[in-house]
């Protein structure tokens, strides 16, 4: 199996590094994140090293939404969730701060402290569209 030798999750992957191990099948590993956002607050590796979401392989990818969702449809009644975010950060102008792909799956809480990072409003039209020409066919 793919592993480099200097990567955190690799390492907690191969059993190296200790992590609190949730849930795991063959392709992926589910443990708990050491500075939890919220009570809960789990990340789903890949036991394949890639880096992001751009490189990562398209079958471990669809094996880690998989792990996200079994784990996040447990989070109401285990943890008396209210609702679940997924979070993917990919490249560090995303906020991606360990360069082996995961999937952060966040209980989220009626009463917690998380707020969106932005504030939505209306984008100039021009703009959208000219963003909609340049992501024409995927
Ligand atoms: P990113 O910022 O790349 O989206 O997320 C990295 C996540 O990994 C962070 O939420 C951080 O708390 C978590 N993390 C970093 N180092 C460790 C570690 O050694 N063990 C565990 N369990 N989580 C870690
Ligand atoms: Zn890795």
């Amino acid at each position: 199996m793919a592993a480099e030798p200097d990567c955190l999750f690799c390492r907690i992957a191969a059993g190296e590094l200790p992590a609190t191990r949730v849930d795991e099948d063959d392709r992926t590993i589910t443990f708990m994140d050491i500075n939890p956002a919220t009570r809960g607050h789990v990340l789903v590796i890949p036991r394949e090293h890639s880096k992001d979401l751009l490189e990562i392989d398209a079958e471990d990818l669809a094996a880690v939404t998989r792990a996200a969702q079994r784990i996040a449809q447990v989070m109401p009644e285990r943890l008396d969730a209210d609702g679940v975010n997924l979070l993917n950060s990919c490249g560090r102008a995303a906020w991606q701060t360990v360069f082996h792909f995961h999937m952060h799956v966040i209980p989220r809480y009626d009463a917690d402290p998380l707020r969106l990072p932005w504030t939505p409003g209306p984008g100039e039209r021009e703009a959208i569209a000219d963003a909609a020409r340049a992501l024409e066919g995927g």
